[in-house]
Order: structure tokens, then sequence, then C-alpha cells
């Protein structure tokens, strides 16, 4: 099943019919197993994929997932995602994602490195020419990013990568950064307000929620509530994000900070001005959205609203800032680790904040443009013009 709802898009944009055929289904598909020998009794087997969705702008770039759920599914659901989202901020990248189905809180370090070496070895001509450039998802950081790079030898081949070793300043908090620019830039021109002393809360407590709520709560957002897979805090007064963090690097979760105890769903019905859900797919569903009574929502994670709830939460006027404008500040800021790596060129944190701020910002403008002109969801909007890019894109490819 494709993101996008091609009969809706097509009232805004012109998608023609091979267009149409070569976005549905993915470029190419790799499925494979790793096998791993722990120890002498202990054996396993993981499913693992990589998902080129489409490549007309460029080599496929997406993170690895590694987690106990992923599918060839949600791989190809992730990749078409990167195709749009890179297509959006106008960065010369295609769509990829790649999925490893294992639980890696259930392994040592020693043993998750051997499953990414086995990893790159079982796509080792597609990272040594440059056709797929991983960066980190769920259940990957910058460590597994370090074990690529030693393992290719090419430091333009991953994206992601701890600073000191060809990484780049402020990569590891660009995503959070853009979330938060957005939820600037919404505030001011959708709620027609200043961001500051707003009350925000935030689902998801690891690299892209736990950076949100630094930024904003630095630009003087109020954080009332956070939550992950544990459950959540609320503080009416705002949250102290700087102690919330090192509680949550200590204990590896954020129960037991200081506040009143809250539920992930309760976190979700909270009467907010900005709820952003930073933590996985498919928490806003129809069951829940009408729930909702946030002012506006901003998607820091991929794909966290259904399309069902879409519906529900546009019916009630709720506008939604759509995964592939919110989050974009990871790849963009990838793009420039990767540009960096080809020219051997220095960058500082405040060169890449600022290219995250500048595209991000000029790719919100189109959106919310695009959605006034055509009288349309800030969704329909985004995926309507990063269409129009890939379908131009194919067009000068002589693809189409
Ligand atoms: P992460 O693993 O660092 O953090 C995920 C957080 O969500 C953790 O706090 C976890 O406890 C929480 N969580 C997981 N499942 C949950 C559930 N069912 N209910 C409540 N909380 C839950 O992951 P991340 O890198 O922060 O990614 C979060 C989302 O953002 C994902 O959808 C990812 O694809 C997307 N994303 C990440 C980046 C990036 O640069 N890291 C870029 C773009 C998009």
């Amino acid at each position: 099943m494709s993101v996008v709802d091609f009969e809706e898009l097509e009232n805004i944009v012109e998608i023609p019919r091979n267009a149409r055929l070569f976005l549905e289904k993915p470029e190419k598909e790799i499925k494979f197993h790793l096998h791993l020998v722990i120890d002498e009794e202990t054996y396993i087997c993981i499913d693992s994929y990589v998902v080129f969705h489409n490549t007309a702008r460029g080599p496929a770039k997406g993170g690895i997932r590694v987690s106990p759920t992923v599918s060839l599914e949600e791989t190809r659901i992730l990749a078409e995602l990167m195709t749009y989202k890179t297509a959006l901020v106008k960065i010369p990248f295609g769509g990829g994602k790649s999925g490893i189905c294992l639980n890696p809180k259930e392994y040592s370090p020693f043993v998750r490195s051997n499953i990414i070496k086995q990893f790159v070895r079982s796509i080792e001509n597609q990272l040594i020419s440059g056709a797929y450039i991983p960066a980190p998802d769920m259940g990957t950081s910058e460590r597994e990013m370090a074990i690529i790079y030693g393992e290719t030898g090419l430091v333009e081949s991953v994206t992601g990568k701890p600073p000191r070793i060809g990484g780049l300043p402020g990569r590891r908090e660009a995503t959070g950064r853009g979330v938060s620019r957005i939820a600037k830039e919404a505030a001011n021109r959708i709620l027609n307000t200043e961001l500051k002393g707003l009350r925000i809360a935030v689902q998801g407590f690891g690299n892209v929620g736990s950076w949100t709520c630094q930024f904003l709560s630095d630009w003087g957002a109020r954080i009332v509530a956070v939550s992950d897979y544990s459950d959540g805090v609320y503080n009416e007064s705002g949250l102290d994000i700087h102690s919330l963090r090192k509680h949550a690097e200590s204990t590896g979760m954020v129960k037991g900070f200081d506040g009143n105890k809250i539920t992930n769903e309760e976190l979700l019905a909270l009467d907010v001005d900005i709820l952003i859900p930073a933590a996985c797919e498919d928490v806003i569903t129809e069951k829940n959205a009408d729930n909702v009574r946030a002012r506006m929502i901003i998607e820091g994670a991929n794909a966290p609203t259904t399309k069902a709830a879409h519906a529900v939460l546009n019916e009630k006027g709720i506008p939604v800032i759509p995964d592939i404008l919110a989050n974009s500040g990871g790849v963009i800021a990838s793009y420039v680790e990767w540009r960096r790596a080809k020219s051997g060129s220095i960058t500082k944190s405040e060169e890449t904040y600022r290219t995250v701020d500048d595209l991000i910002t000029e790719s919100f403008m189109d959106v919310k443009k695009m959605a006034e002109e055509k009288n349309t969801t800030y969704r329909n909007a985004a995926l309507a013009l990063a269409l129009r890019e890939v379908i131009e894109s194919m067009r000068d490819r002589v693809w189409i």
C-alpha cells in the first residue's frame, strides 16, 4: 500500500499514468537473512530488508531500523516516505530504508556489532557504490554508523557517524531542531501567536523527542507533558527538560521523573496548544483521534497518524504538519554530512542548524502556500509538492 492517495492528489497535481506506475511500487527490494552463532547453543537467523523506493533524484537515502516487529511492508512505507521527504526539501537523494527484525535490547553490544557487520557484507555492493546511504533510525545510533564506516572504509558511505570520525556536529540533534523550527513557524503563521509560553506535549523521548523538547524549552515554550514506552510525566508549570534528559539517560526511561504520572493515551488527549507525536507510527488512530484536544499536531515521528485519523482531525479543524516536512531536519543534516565527506571541508554545528532552519522554513512556506491555494490539508500539499518534484526528476532522466 502506498502512502500516497493518488486519486485525491490528482486534484492538486498532474500525475501521468506512467509516473504513478513507477511510484506505486518500490524500484528494488532486497530480502535476506543474517545468520549468527552466538555461542555453542545459540544460533539466530534474522530477517532483513533493504528497499529502494525511487532513485530519480539521487542515491537511496534512509535509516536502518532495528526492531522486533519491522517487516518488509513497514520498510517499504518508510522508504517511500524518504522519497517524498528528500524531494520536498529539495536535497539530491532518493528514498530508501532498511529493516533488521530483532530486539536490540536482547543482545550484547558485541553481538549487535557482529549483526551490523554481517548486514554490511550482505549489501556491500550497494554501500560501496554509493547506491544506498544508510543513517540511524529506531534501534540504531552513531555506534552502528561508525561500524558501517569501519567496514566500508568510505566516509561518505554512511551518515549519522560520531562527529570525531567524520560525523557532522549538529547531526545528532538535527531532527529535533527541524521539528522545533516547524513548531515555531507554525505557531507564528498558523496559530498566529508566539511560541513563547505555548503549552506543548511530546510523545517519545528518544533522539527526536528529547532534542525537540530541549530546543522548544530553550526557546520559551512550556513542555507540560512527555511520555515514552514507560508512560509519562505531566507538570502544568513546565518540565525541566535538562534534568529530564539526565534522568532518561541514566535510567533509560521517563518514568520516575518528578511530576504527575500520565499514560500515553492521556498525553495524546491533553488540552495543549501543540501535540508532537515523536515515538513511532500509528499512535493517533480512528479510535482516539476524536479525543485529541490540541490546537495543532506536528508529526515528529514517521507516520504517527493513520489515514482514518487524518480524516477525523481534518473534520475537527485540527491542522497536522506532516512527517515528511516536520522531521526532515535529520536528512537535511545527513546531506550536509555526505557533501562534507565528499569535499573534506569542516562544518560547525551552527552551520548545520542554519541549513536545517533555512531549508525547512522554505519548504514550510511552500507547503502553506499550496495548502491555501488548493484549499487542502498540509499533508496533501506537502505530498503534492514532493510528487511534482519527483515526477519532474523522472522526466529529466527520461524515465517517463
Ligand atoms: P528512538 O528509538 O531514539 O526513540 C523512540 C522513543 O519513543 C523512545 O523514547 C521510546 O521509549 C518511545 N516509544 C517507542 N514506542 C513507543 C510507544 N508505543 N508509545 C510511547 N512511546 C514509545 O527513535 P527516534 O530516532 O527518536 O525516532 C522516533 C521516530 O522519529 C521514528 O518514527 C523515526 O522513524 C522518526 N525519525 C527519526 C529521525 C532521526 O533522525 N532519529 C529522523 C526522522 C524521523
